[in-house]
């Protein structure tokens, strides 16, 4: 085989090139068009109708390897290795910058922990990754499955070359019952020593047609702090039976630390609260003031002024 024909001999000859110097082969396969402007001619694909006012090399090979669908297989493979070698050809000549020409020598291999990166970390480093990583996939939502994707590996390593990520079983069970169980203290802890909470609570109907109800707790400063989330479908809703559930909640944190209980005002939970303040002197129930909001406006749209006014609107 000729050398003109052999796509890798090609590759080979480019890094004794002038750097930032673009291969003209590339226009055997383009038409110039129109005039030259800033050194530039415009340039049309010979297989399809791809065209460009300002003809760039790069551009232009970019075309053949990705983009064309009428490329010959051979002359798309050719510039799929011109493209995706461009990029390394780039990283050894940021390299070659970064090396005094003095100290330059030949055959000089350079290793990729020269750029300040260790194949190794510290215990408590790869502790902080390991949480870091944990809470990026849980907080975010992210599958658990993408932390073994080697484009992710690929970009930790790029960023901190010694850290191995986790494996998604050891991410989906243990990371997340630790994280789980650090934000649980955590706010166990919080809930002990604040006093004057408020527990809120209401329920909903998830689309698996199961009755849910969540327990949250605020704090004087507004921080909302989600006790639990029961599935109570099984159960029938009475006053007591609900009054039992804020009543487990309570003891639970500590009855002397909270000042209020608060929902909507459904017959149940209006009566559970009664009860949960006659029980505890100093809590007090609270009826939800958005709630009410919502009912109010509710009712005035129902209005005949409401309903001309929207009508207008
Ligand atoms: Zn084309």
């Amino acid at each position: 085989m000729s050398e003109s024909k052999n796509p890798i001999s090609f590759i080979l000859k480019k890094p004794n090139a002038k750097p930032g110097r673009k291969p003209k082969e590339v226009w055997n396969f383009f038409t110039a068009i129109g005039e030259k402007k800033e050194g530039h001619r415009g340039c049309k694909c010979k297989y399809c109708p791809w065209s460009q006012t300002r003809g760039e090399p790069s551009s232009m090979e970019a075309h053949l390897a990705l983009s064309c669908h009428k490329t010959p297989q051979d002359v798309k493979e050719k510039f799929l290795l011109i493209v995706k070698t461009r990029g390394e050809s780039q990283t050894l000549q940021l390299e070659a910058a970064e090396i005094p020409s003095k100290k330059r020598k030949a055959g000089h291999q350079q290793l990729i922990t020269k750029y300040g990166e260790s194949n190794t970390i510290e215990p408590i480093k790869k502790q902080i990754c390991d949480c870091t990583v944990a809470k990026f996939f849980i907080c975010c939502r992210i599958s658990f499955r993408l932390v073994e994707h080697p484009f992710f590996i690929d970009m930790v390593k790029s960023l901190c070359l010694g850290y191995d990520p986790p494996r998604a079983n050891t991410l989906s069970q243990d990371f997340l019952y630790e994280e789980l169980a650090n934000i649980v203290v955590d706010q166990h802890l919080e809930l002990k020593r604040t006093t004057n909470l408020t527990l809120g609570f209401d329920s909903w109907t998830s689309p698996l047609g199961q009755s849910l109800y969540a327990f949250v707790i605020m704090t004087p400063d507004r921080k909302e702090i989600i006790h639990c989330i029961k599935n109570l479908s099984a159960n029938s809703h009475t006053a007591n039976f609900l009054a039992d559930q804020l009543n487990e909640v309570i003891t639970e944190v500590g009855a002397e630390n909270f000042a209020a209980v608060v929902s909507d005002h459904a017959s149940a939970c209006a009566a559970a609260k009664k009860r949960i303040a006659e029980r505890y002197k100093h809590i007090l129930p609270i009826r939800c003031i958005a709630h009410h909001v919502n009912l109010i406006s509710t009712d005035i749209c129902k209005t005949t002024f409401a309903k001309d006014v929207i009508s207008k609107c």
